[in-house]
Formats: structure tokens, sequence, C-alpha cells
């Protein structure tokens, strides 16, 4: 259960915060879709460990899969993209990627067996409706004859929509193919804005699809957002956020803009000067939050909203919500295989990543090899650590008392160091003690990724090392 002390300190409005604070806070830091982060990825993971981590869980598990799909083509490019994608108009590379994720799974599937109930399946990218009709009806055949698929009502088979590639007719195709979740790319309403990043999509195409969802009986439909993008201001802002609270989305992700023009080239085309700045950016996660909890919504944790009545508010209220790579799930299996170029696989104690360069990818599985380029395998620390970032991120709170039950340690003399970095957040009223509880405030909410940070041991030893770790800025 979540605390049920009230947390002292109400959302405090930006405009009031100095600029010293955040200052403080607006550093960079990792998103924690997984701990550790693929930074810490290596070589030397071999497919030799990966292969026996699977085999002792064939052996040991009959516990339901994840499964992860990315189809990494997209027919033109948006300027804020940080995927690993292929832009091409070339309609033949839909066909040859089809072939080979075929040789993947060939070789992926013996080592988790048929016996496994696929309770979650997503398709992400790129663009996985950049697959046509039969290449997506082909695709879900191919998974549905090497692992156990369901058609559950808990199941939550998931797919990317990017809204200027589908029509109704492909909603019902989805549908009946099973899916029973629409992840639609919105980013912003606004024209100016969607110039600037070069996604140009009209509010009546959402609201077809979103109408078209909701008459094949999809079971939520969820919008991506994202703030701090060039051009947006509060008004453009406050002027989305009305036209997706009409269009009644089960479920929002509102996503912070990541400026790495040095990392990713797409981004050279945005001028810094057109986006705005930290305090700015604060300024507008405060108005998302604001709106969409007077629209109804409930703020489950990091970037994401879901209205009362859905599956996450519920699970979020009963201290069972889970998220991995893919965002917030009720029903997340232990195990995660990652199928496709640069996608990831999560087992209970490693992680690995297939080659990112599609050329590479195809190579690997040429020679008859899983394509797993890195991973890491986690030692008793990452997976202590990884369970208090999941606490923060999936609670809202950490229970200090249960994880010295599950890890048999005392968390004061473990975590010394860290309860000390944690007073000046407390001060600043990012956090709250209720008991042996720590409390995440309202404030705390929108800087979740900075509490997490104080539990990173790898950001401290770089910190130690004056060495920084390469992230987005937590702002
Ligand atoms: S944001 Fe999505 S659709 Fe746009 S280029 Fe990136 S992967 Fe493709």
């Amino acid at each position: 259960m979540a605390v049920t002390g009230s947390s002292p300190s109400a959302l405090t409005p930006p405009a009031l915060w100095d600029q010293q604070l955040i200052a403080k806070y607006d550093v960079p830091g990792p998103r924690y879709t997984s701990y550790p982060t693929a930074v810490q990825f290596a070589e030397d993971y071999t497919i030799e460990v990966y292969r026996q981590e699977a085999l002792d869980n064939l052996q040991q598990t009959i516990s339901p899969l994840s499964l992860y799909v990315h189809i990494p083509f997209c027919q033109n490019i948006c300027y804020y993209c940080a995927c690993n994608k292929v832009v091409t108009a070339d309609r033949r590379a839909a066909r040859t990627y089809l072939d080979y994720l075929n040789k993947e799974i060939e070789l992926q599937s013996p080592l988790v067996g048929k016996h496994r109930t696929v309770m979650q399946l997503h398709l992400g990218g790129g663009t996985p409706t950049f697959f046509d009709g039969a290449e997506l009806t082909e695709l879900m055949h191919l998974l549905a004859s090497h692992y156990k698929l369901t058609d559950s009502e808990r199941r939550e088979y998931s797919i990317e929509i990017d809204p200027r590639t589908v029509t109704k007719d492909s909603l019902a195709l989805l549908k009946g193919l099973g899916f029973n979740r629409l992840s639609l790319g919105v980013q912003d309403f606004d024209e100016q804005v969607q110039t600037a990043i070069n996604r140009r999509q009209r509010y009546g195409m959402i609201e077809t699809l979103t109408e078209a969802a909701r008459l094949y009986q999809f079971k939520s439909v969820s919008y991506d957002l994202i703030y701090g993008l060039p051009m947006q201001s509060l008004q453009t802002l406050s002027a989305t956020l009305e036209k997706t609270i009409q269009l009644s989305p089960d479920r929002i992700a509102f996503y912070s803009y990541a400026h790495l023009p040095e990392r990713f080239k797409s981004q050279r085309a945005i001028d810094r000067l057109d986006l705005p700045s930290a305090a700015e950016k604060l300024a507008m996660l405060s108005l998302i939050t604001e709106k969409l909890l007077a629209a109804g919504y409930i703020h489950i944790g990091m970037d994401h909203f879901v209205k009362p009545q859905d599956e996450l508010a519920m699970a979020r209220h009963e201290g069972k919500l889970q998220r991995n790579f893919q965002g917030y799930s009720t029903c997340l299996a232990p195990d995660l295989v990652g199928l496709g170029v640069s996608s990831i696989s999560a087992m209970p104690s490693s992680y690995s990543q297939n080659e990112r360069v599609l050329a590479s990818y195809y190579q690997r599985l040429d020679q008859g090899e899983l394509p797993i380029a890195k991973g890491f395998k986690l030692s008793r620390d990452d997976q202590i650590r990884r369970t208090v970032i999941a606490q923060i991120i999936c609670d809202l709170q950490l229970d200090m008392t249960a994880v010295e039950k599950q890890f048999g340690l005392v968390f004061s003399e473990y975590f010394s160091r860290e309860l000390l970095a944690l007073k000046p957040l407390e001060s600043d009223g990012l956090i709250y003690w209720h008991g042996d509880k720590l409390g995440v405030s309202e404030l705390g909410q929108l800087m979740l990724r900075n509490i997490c940070m104080v539990f990173d041991k790898y950001l401290q030893q770089a910190e130690d090392q004056s060495s920084p770790l390469r992230f987005s800025r937590t702002l």
C-alpha cells in the first residue's frame, strides 16, 4: 500500500522556485527504465551467459513472459527523435526485416519454451505500422507459432501507432490480430510546434483514430505527448492539454524532451534558442500535472497519467505497479524477451541488448548466431538497488523494512551514504519520512529521477572519479 501520511510539501508553484534550486536539480540523469542503466551494458557479456540463464529459467519457471518486438523503419524523420530507427521510403525493407526476425525467433524461442504464457506483448519502433496489414499478420502468426500467445482478458498486447500511417480499417485489423491496447504518438497539437519538429498531423486524424479505437473496443488508448519541444510555450501547451482532455485517452505519457544533438543527429535541425529553459519546462510540467489532475487523471509516477478506473491506477493504489522498458504495467513477467535490432531483453539477473546497427544484426543472424551485442550481469548489490529504485518509481515510497526483510540487511548501515545524501532533498520538500517509510511529495513526483539517482551506485562511482556519465537533463 502507498504511504498513508499526507505529504507535508504540497506542490510548490515553480514560479516561486528560485533559480538556484532549479539549477541544483537540473542535472544529467537516467530515466531508470532499467537499473543498472543501459550505459553499463558491456561487450564482455557473452551469448553463453545469456543462453545459460535462459536455459536455467526454462527448467525452473513456468511464469509468464513478456515479448517486445522492435520495428525500426520510419518514412520520415521527426527532428526530436532519439529512437533507434532507419528512415526509408523503400517498402522492401520490411520484407527483408521480417525474414530476419523469423531467423531470430527460430534461434531465440527454444530458449524460453512454448509453455510460458505471453501476458505482455509490445510492438515498438521506429514505426511498427511501417509493416502493412499482411506483414503484421505474418509477424503475429510467426510469434503465435513459436510462443504461447493468449487471448486472456488480462493480457496487455500493445502497439505504437504513428497516426500518419494508419486508417480506421488498420485498427480493425490490429484488433483482429489480438492487440487490445493502442499507443498513439501525438506529441503536440500545435501547428507551429509540429512544423518545428517535422511531424505534421491534424487534430482530426487523432480524433478519428481515437473514436475508431473505441468502436473496435480496444481496452485502452494511450497518447504519447512531449513537453520541452521547440516553439512550445505555456499557452501552446495549455491548448494541447485542452484538446487532449477533450479526446479523453485512457492513459497519457507526457515525456520530457531531451536535447542531445551531439548524440542524435536529427536533433541538430532544432535551434537551441527555440527551446524552453529549465524553469519554463518545470512550469510546463506543473501545468500538465495541474490540468490533468483537474480533469480527473491520476499521476501514477514518472511521466504517466491514467484515468481512476484504469488498471494501472488500481495497481498503483495497491502497491502492485511495475515498470520496464515499455512503461508501467500490472502484469509484468519476470522475463522480457526483446526481438529485433537494438532490442533489450531482461531476465532476473541480467540484461542483454541486440546489435544496434541493422547490417550487424543481419550479419549475426546470417552466421546463425543470436544477435546479442552486449549486456550486463547483475550483482547482489545491483539487485538490491534495482528493488529500491523500482519502489520509488512505482510506489512513490520506499519501505525500508521490506527491503531489509527481502535482502537480509540493515538498511541504515547498507545505505548510510544514501540516507545522508537524501537530507537536502528532504529540506527542499521532495521527500518526507513516515515511520520507516520514505514518501515522495507531490513536488518530488516531478523530480523522481533525482530521488532515484541517490541510490545509483554507478553515478556515485562516476562522481567519485570525476567522470560524469552521459544522460539527458532531469528537468
Ligand atoms: S519519433 Fe518515432 S516516428 Fe519519428 S523518426 Fe523517431 S521513431 Fe520514427
